[in-house]
């Protein structure tokens, strides 16, 4: 998975360790196992996906991030993105709507034992004022617009990445960045990811 993810352009180094060390497998369901280390996006239920592989190595490279940053996710899904931020060094936030996957998730990254992710049930698209402010901020889900409490909650020079789009297939990945209370934006290319769903989202 790896040396595909390099071939396709990922080049930091702390992603493809991250992305090596990471136990993908653990993080789809039993019956699709064989298929954990494809480049492709799997379904882990209730409509919900894993992302694919390129897709979380060029986002977290996007995303510019140094050990010890405050990390928040929102869209924990299957808990690989957060696992991989963890395994960078990042203290990771994580903000899932869903319950049934928020339970699954939880018992998974506990039995991991991994260090450095705190886990919410709750809308990520209001942000967690009680952790703000982040360093940066990834949104693996896609919605209409880029959620205000998001950027309120981003530190000073800080990132976020973001799918933003109207349906169905017409999402951007946009990068914005804090300046001096100044945001900017950068076109990354196309994205396609599940809905963002919730009071700034779908
Ligand atoms: N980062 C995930 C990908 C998850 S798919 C991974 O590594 O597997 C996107 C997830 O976002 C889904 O689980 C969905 O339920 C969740 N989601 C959608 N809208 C949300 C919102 N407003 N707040 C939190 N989670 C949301």
């Amino acid at each position: 998975m790896v040396a595909s993810l390099k071939g396709r352009g990922i080049s930091d180094a702390a992603v493809l360790t991250a992305m090596s060390q990471v136990p993908r497998h653990l993080f789809v369901q039993e019956a699709l196992r064989a298929q954990a280390y494809e480049d492709t996006s799997l379904p882990i239920g209730y409509g919900q996906t894993i992302s694919q592989p390129y897709s979380v190595a060029l986002m977290t490279q996007m995303l510019e991030v140094c050990k010890g940053m405050r990390v928040l996710e929102v869209g924990t899904g299957s808990g690989y993105q957060a696992a991989v931020l963890a395994s960078m060094g990042c203290i990771v936030f994580t903000v899932e709507r869903l319950r049934e996957i928020y339970q699954m998730t939880n018992i998974l990254l506990r039995q991991l034992g991994l260090r450095g992710i705190h886990m919410h049930r709750g809308d990520g698209t209001l942000g967690m004022p009680g952790a703000a402010p982040f360093d940066r901020i990834i949104v693996t889900a896609g919605g209409p617009e880029i959620p205000r409490p998001l950027l309120d909650q981003l530190e000073e020079g800080g990132v976020l990445l973001i799918p933003v789009g109207e349906r169905p297939r017409s999402q951007r990945l946009l990068r914005l960045r804090k300046k001096q209370g100044h945001i900017s934006r950068e076109d990354l290319g196309p994205a396609i990811f599940v809905d963002l769903v919730g009071n700034y989202g779908w």
